[in-house]
């Protein structure tokens, strides 16, 4: 599963390659060197600006809750 994203700050495009499921993760712009979230879901990607996404959408938010669910 691949996708063509663009970047939300420059709209720059790039492809995303393979992922790792529909877990997002960050990626940062070749051309703006600013990092944003992609979400792959089911008719393709959702591209988030950094602290823009729902936590469930933010990978550090993800790490964040999952870490505080009792893991220890
Ligand atoms: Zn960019």
């Amino acid at each position: 599963m691949s996708a063509t994203i663009h970047c939300p700050y420059c709209n720059a495009a790039r492809e995303a390659g393979e992922f790792d499921g529909y877990a997002p993760f960050y990626v940062n712009c070749e051309e703006c060197s600013r990092r944003y979230i992609v979400e792959p879901v089911r008719s393709g990607v959702v591209v988030y600006r950094d602290g823009e996404a729902p936590c469930c959408s933010d990978p550090e938010c993800r790490a964040t809750e999952m870490a505080g669910s009792g893991q220890e």
